[in-house]
């Protein structure tokens, strides 16, 4: 049996011609950016070249990419980095209460060092709002995060109104765009954002790279010491393959993106209409509008969550409960906690996310499956 994907939030195949531009610079072109010969030089251009191309696309200025290992290194850089060097000015951090672990730990950590850290409460839907975190400004705050959408149940947050009260408080903003980066438009002048953290791999490039963006002039101690590379922001030697693929797949998604969201938001809405229509008792959690397009997420009375999910994988298809890093854990998703579920809800939790390669026959196989494996579990 075809095994068919539904966890595209969780992560997305590379692209082949993401592959095949990497091919190059693991192989013949395998020079260490940072060595003068040719080698070296051919790799560096390689390196520039990509932050040319990710700055463009969410309209920065190339000093301002990071390249690094990933969204975690960025939100752990861009928190701990950012509160180190304003030490003087103050420690009081806000996040969100549906910010991803990469932020919600490190903020914890600095918690328990002593710098107050307020967590936003969202609504039903998952939005914050805009006005409460104006209420929890205080004269020591120094920076505020709340990411682009959320990676379990899709909502989009008022990031552009947010990013307006930070800026006209001259307090930094973070900017959590794994979720959106190469999906929807994201732009950091329009988001307001100082910071911005992107994973190639959630956008049909490599696992284990991504694009830190810091506002110019904005302070920011190194997370990773050692040698000088990336301007001395971020040590360890490049790796030019995994860059150029994700200034690759972020090139072919731009291209893309108007015919991708509207297949992927016809899709979407087939699964977010029909599966209530076709299993009773089933809640559709995030925003009905301000959401991703390729995201559906439903809790289901009376069944677990990972039973369901065992089901669906004997029948060929492969979803998640919401988050790949909660993956055989029975705490409930502090998200779903956070827009107000019962434990039995979240227990019930089941994600499906789509992507470049979903099909009219996939979700037409998941409608006909779905309905059969709750309706087994409920017995
Ligand atoms: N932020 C969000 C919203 C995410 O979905 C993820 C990945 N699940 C991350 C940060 C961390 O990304 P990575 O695992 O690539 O470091």
């Amino acid at each position: 049996m075809d095994k068919i994907y539904f966890d595209y939030a969780s992560t997305t195949p590379a692209d082949p011609c993401v592959v095949a531009a990497m091919g190059p610079y693991l192989d013949g072109q395998f020079g260490n950016p940072a060595s003068p010969h040719a080698f070296g030089r051919e790799a560096l251009k390689a390196i520039e070249d990509a932050r040319e191309t990710v700055a463009r696309s969410i309209g920065a200025h190339p000093e301002e990419i990071i390249f690094n290992s990933g969204a975690t290194e960025g939100n752990n850089h861009a928190l701990l980095g950012a509160v180190r060097s304003l030490r003087d000015k103050g420690r009081h951090i806000i996040i969100s209460a549906v910010e991803h672990p990469s932020i919600e730990r490190p903020a914890a950590y600095l918690e328990s060092e002593g710098c107050p850290v307020t967590y936003l409460a969202v609504n039903r839907e998952g939005l914050v709002d805009p006005q409460q975190i104006k209420e929890a400004l205080t004269d020591e705050t120094i920076l505020v995060a709340v990411m682009h959408a959320n990676n379990e149940i899709g909502t989009i947050e008022p990031v552009e109104e947010i990013g307006k009260i930070m800026r006209a408080r001259g307090i930094l903003f973070l900017v959590d765009a794994v979720q959106t980066a190469g999906h929807v438009p994201v732009d950091v002048e329009r988001l307001g954002a100082d910071f911005l953290t992107m994973s190639a791999h959630k956008f049909y490039g490599p696992k284990g790279v991504g694009a830190l963006y810091v506002r110019r002039k904005t302070k920011i101690s190194p997370f990773l010491m050692g040698g000088d590379q990336e301007r001395g922001r971020r040590a360890s030697t490049q790796n030019p393959a995994g860059i150029v693929g994700l200034a690759k797949a972020l090139t072919v998604c731009l291209e893309n993106m108007p015919q991708e969201m509207a297949t992927q938001i016809r899709l979407r809405d087939q699964l977010l209409t029909e599966i209530p229509r076709r299993i009773q008792d089933v809640v559709v959690n995030g925003h009905s509008t301000a959401r991703l397009p390729n995201n559906s997420h439903f809790s289901f009375e009376g069944l677990s969550g990972e039973s369901l999910l065992m089901s669906l994988d004997m029948a060929g298809i492969c979803a998640s409960m919401g988050s790949a890093c909660k993956a055989g854990s029975m705490v409930p998703s502090r998200i779903l906690s956070a827009i107000g579920l019962s434990d039995e809800l979240a227990h019930g939790a089941l994600r499906l996310t789509i992507g470049r390669w979903t099909t009219q026959a996939h979700i037409d196989y998941l409608l006909e499956q779905l309905p059969v494996a709750v309706r087994n579990l409920r017995v």
